[in-house]
């Protein structure tokens, strides 16, 4: 726990995770300085309560003695830089959230991973209320963690008594001492290279989720990830054929645990057929969500509670309607090749829609994966044309359809316009039986305010085709 009394602490970046700290920091008597690029409106209440407000910063004020910075900031953004070479510490607001948990502090469940973070964490926290718990998802997802952990109740004890995490690489970048009682890497592959610096920089920000933790998660399948937790005291894998002892499988079509329970053969959760999320992703992630449960001696009758009562989130392989035989299916939340990979491979034909930011992602290993299921493509967003060559090289013979998108190209057409002409163009390459599947493997701010943006955009124009 921290000391904050009377210390200078600059919240560098004011979304809504850092506006949160800068709260808490008031409250325990420190002295807030508040630097970002724009001032947001949430800056207003943090002046009011004391804190001061600076701008957009270079340099860090001579007598800040602690940074808190938010995720969006690089480690290469000048103030950043600043604070590294004078030896001021800095921190991401889960660190300064797990210095600051209210006693008796609740354990952390956590998670990371390039893809299925929100997935899990949402699981594992219908799980673990319908363990009976007092829990709450925080993080990456649902509300900041500093929030969560500093609330109490009227008998002035903490609120909860388990946090489902959710943690992205670079709010592990900015931790040190956080230890979970149980984490889990889902997977590791490329993405937010540029963030980086490299994919051995972003494997080591993931990795840090696990130290300290004694139970560790991986999916058996992703190598990289199941390298990371075979160091741990406790590695825990889930696969999505047999259970070997250590692990959570299928057996028979049920999800079956091997690694927590006390018969060697196993003990059934619950029905693969019970789970109401689609593809072969969604149950690794549900058997990652009730290992971390297991860790947390959550039996498997509230498991199964949990799991079977679980709906998915929006934008995420969701099946906006069926027009002329085809499905039309928005998993605009695949915004990374390994996502869409995933996607993909749970339609046998498929019309895909793809293109946007590509991060720095080389997207030759998914395309020449997923050639055999496609029936057309349709690409849209500025780096297209890399997925158009590597169309061309790995998949000649699938007919593809570039769509010039909106503003950056200087066309004047609006985001839901470009999306309505990809739809079309997508209906035009499919046939009865096809699945047309937005699922990018790129990220929307191109084109579209967010991934979101992009979902509600691609669902508008299919029920326009309807
Ligand atoms: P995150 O929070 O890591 O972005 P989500 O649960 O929101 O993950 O899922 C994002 C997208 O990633 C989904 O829409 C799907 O395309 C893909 N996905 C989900 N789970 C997995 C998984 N276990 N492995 C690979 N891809 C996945």
């Amino acid at each position: 726990n921290v000391q904050l009394s009377g210390r200078t602490v600059l919240v560098a970046g004011l979304g809504v995770s850092g506006a949160a700290a800068a709260r808490v920091l008031l409250e325990r008597g420190a002295r807030v300085l508040l630097a970002d690029a724009a001032r947001p409106s949430a800056v207003d209440a943090l002046l009011e309560s004391g804190a001061e407000w600076l701008g957009p910063l270079a340099e860090v004020p001579a007598d800040v003695e602690l940074v808190v910075t938010s995720p969006g900031w690089r480690p290469d953004a000048p103030l950043l830089v600043d604070a590294a070479r004078r030896g001021i510490e800095v921190l991401g607001e889960p660190e300064l959230a797990w210095r600051l948990r209210a006693e008796p502090a609740a354990p952390w469940l956590a998670v990371t991973g390039t893809n299925g973070k929100t997935t899990t964490v949402t699981m594992l926290e219908a799980i673990l209320l319908a363990g009976g718990r007092r829990a709450v998802a925080a993080g990456n997802v649902g509300r900041p963690l500093v929030e969560v952990v500093t609330e109490t109740g009227a008998d002035g004890a903490p609120a909860y008594d388990a946090v489902a995490v959710e943690l992205s690489s670079f709010q592990l970048h900015w931790s040190s001492t956080l230890a979970p009682q149980a984490a889990a890497v889902l997977n590791i592959a490329d993405d937010h290279t540029d963030w980086h610096g490299s994919f051995a920089a972003y494997r080591d920000a993931k990795a840090r989720i696990l130290r300290g933790a004694e139970v560790a998660v991986a999916d058996a399948s992703d190598e990289v990830a199941a390298a990371l937790v075979a160091g741990a005291p406790r590695p825990v894998t889930v696969t999505l054929g047999e259970p070997a002892p250590g692990q959570l499988g299928v057996r028979d079509g049920a999800l079956v645990d091997r690694a927590f329970a006390d018969d060697p053969a196993g003990e059934v959760l619950l029905e693969a057929g019970a789970l109401q999320v689609s593809g072969p992703h969604n149950t690794v992630n549900a058997l990652a969500a009730a290992a971390l449960a297991r860790a947390a001696g959550i039996p498997a009758t509230a498991i199964a509670a949990g799991l079977a009562g679980f709906r998915g989130g929006a934008h995420r392989n969701v099946l906006v309607a069926t027009v002329d035989g085809v499905d039309y299916v928005d998993d605009s939340k695949a915004t990374n090749p390994h996502a869409a990979g995933a996607s993909l491979a749970a339609y046998p034909r498929v019309v895909w829609i793809a293109g946007g930011l590509l991060k720095g992602a080389d997207v030759d290993p998914l395309v020449e994966a997923v050639a055999p299921r496609l029936a057309g493509v349709v690409l849209l967003g500025r780096d297209r044309a890399q997925l158009a060559a590597s169309l061309a090289r790995h998949a000649p013979s699938v007919p593809v359809v570039e769509v010039p998108s909106g503003d950056d190209e200087g066309m004047g057409t609006t985001a839901e316009q470009t999306m309505r002409q990809v739809v079309t163009e997508a209906a035009r390459l499919a046939r009865p039986g096809d699945t047309v599947l937005m699922a990018p493997a790129a990220a929307s701010m191109d084109v579209f305010t967010d991934y979101a943006h992009r979902g509600r955009a691609f669902a508008d124009a299919v029920r326009e085709l309807g």
